[in-house]
């Protein structure tokens, strides 16, 4: 197959740079028509769309901007779509050229992608880039590996994505789901389903047909709990808590065939260890990005730091120093690091848990924040190690622990105690005791002197071990295998 035609040796998604003028005017101009725009969307089915009542999308940076509004699917919805869902009966080679013209398709409309991903789901510029060059990897990457197999679809896969990634996740699970060939039930989050529409819609323009890929948006009790039990579906694509991963899995268990598998990617309660040979420009640069990019509202993003006794003083000082540098506000403008989180409930949950904390005198650091919108100032917090995380807090706030250099196997041992296995980050310059660490611990994705979010597809496949996750690992090369089903066939003459 020439790789020039599918992308198979094409290198990853290059983006924007954000230092650069040319890039930002770029973004700024394409961006423009969508400011204001308002998208009015509805379940993509192949068939009458029954639901009548519409939803409101609302910038979580201000509540005054009405992003649009989505019809939320009902169960009839979900029924049409089940019974109209079919296999995309093409070619594997002809699906990863459609596939690649979806990806062609979501780079040249990027500006009202980043439209929506800013104004929907508070994405601050860097965050837009990275899941823009994400998805379309996702997609070009997961076109040729489909390419590659040697067994049929599945069938019909349904696939339940989180409003955190709302374009590299949804679009990844779909990607590799169609790649197989299956036909799609597509249940995204209800905070994200503009979003969500907006890719749909250009992946169908690529040329997937809409019995092969349909969008069911709505409530996860109406829609994600009906897709996800019916007979008809032949596996599940989630991401999202552990909890809800549980829920699904016995809901398959009962309903559906017991070898549709459930492919999960779950939570986590992720740590780094800094010790005193680590470099601290450079650890506290990569400590910023791994707990406040996105508002700490990845799965990988870093939850405790465990620095070495003798070091933390001074250390933690310069950490809240950069920490004063960092731009909370509106994630439209360009200069904006840290934007909203997605909603009133998220903003009062994890604000909750910072009172709690502020009670119990162990806030060490808190930023100030925009009062309109649903702003979580950065916070750090202390504690005496990850034992005393009771649950991953979805948001821009990073527990402290001290170690004794003496304790490190025991820090390895409680990590691994969470029963969690998402990221790890350490920052140290000494190879034995790297290896020492890493090769004790049970994590998907570990990350040594840089920060840990943002694997890169191809290079850097993402999931997590134990609660974080079932595996296969996203953005990696035995991802796609597992939307497919294995046959072997034996004769003789
Ligand atoms: N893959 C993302 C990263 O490496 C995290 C995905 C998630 O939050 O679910 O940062």
């Amino acid at each position: 197959m020439p790789s020039d035609l599918y992308g198979a040796e094409r290198p990853n998604s290059i983006g924007w740079d954000l230092h650069d003028d040319d890039d930002l005017d770029a973004i700024a101009a394409a961006r423009m028509p969508f400011h204001t725009h308002q998208w009015q969307m509805q379940p993509l089915i192949a068939g009458e769309v029954h639901g009548t009542e519409a939803r409101e999308g609302r910038n979580p940076a201000d509540h005054s901007d009405l992003v649009g509004t989505v019809i939320q699917s009902t169960h009839q919805d979900v029924d049409t779509a089940l019974a109209a869902a079919s296999p995309w009966n093409e070619d594997a080679e002809t699906r990863a050229r459609v596939l690649n013209t979806a990806a062609d398709l979501y780079e040249a409309n990027f500006g009202e992608l980043f439209a929506a991903l800013t104004r929907e789901a508070g994405k601050t510029p860097l965050d837009a880039i990275s899941e823009l060059r994400e998805a379309v990897d996702f997609l070009r990457y997961y076109a040729v590996r489909g390419t590659e197999l040697n067994s049929p679809a599945r069938g019909i896969m349904a696939c339940v994505s989180p409003w955190n990634f709302p374009l590299a996740i949804f679009t990844g699970q779909i990607a590799a789901a169609l790649a197989a060939g299956n036909g799609v039930v597509a249940k995204p989050a209800d905070p994200t389903a503009i979003v969500a529409s907006i890719a749909v819609g250009f992946i169908h323009d690529a040329g997937v047909p809409v019995s092969a890929l349909q969008l069911l948006p709505g409530r996860g009790s109406v829609v994600g709990a009906r897709v996800t039990s019916d007979p008809r579906i032949k596996g599940v694509c989630f991401t999202g808590s552990t909890q809800t991963a549980q829920t699904i899995n016995r809901a398959m268990a009962n309903e559906i065939t017991p070898s549709a598998p459930l492919i999960a990617e779950t939570g986590g309660l992720n740590a780094m260890i800094v010790d005193s040979t680590a470099l601290p420009e450079q650890a506290i640069k990569d400590i910023v990005a791994s707990a406040f990019q996105s508002a700490g509202q990845r799965c990988s993003a870093l939850r405790l730091l465990y620095v070495q006794e003798d070091v933390a003083a001074p250390f933690l000082e310069m950490l809240y120093g950069a920490m004063d540098e960092l731009v909370v506000g509106n994630p439209w403008d360009l200069a904006t690091d840290v934007g909203p989180v997605i909603n009133a409930g998220a903003q009062d949950e994890i604000m909750d848990y910072i009172k709690d904390a502020r009670v119990q005198n162990r806030v060490l650091k808190e930023l100030n924040v925009p009062t309109n919108g649903t702003f979580v100032a950065p916070t750090v917090l202390k504690v005496s190690g990850i034992a005393d995380l009771e649950k991953e807090v979805f948001g821009p706030v990073m527990h402290v622990a001290t170690y004794k250099a003496a304790d490190l196997d025991k820090v390895v041992n409680a990590i691994n105690a969470t029963g969690f296995g998402l990221t790890f980050g350490m920052h140290s310059r000494i190879d034995d005791r790297i290896e020492q660490v890493t090769s004790q611990l049970n994590v998907g994705n570990m990350y040594i002197n840089r920060n840990q979010i943002g694997a890169i597809v191809g290079s850097q496949p993402f999931g997590g071990e134990g609660l974080s996750g079932t595996g296969p690992k996203a953005g990696g090369p035995s991802y796609v295998k597992r939307f497919a089903s294995e046959k072997s066939l034996a004769f003789s003459m």
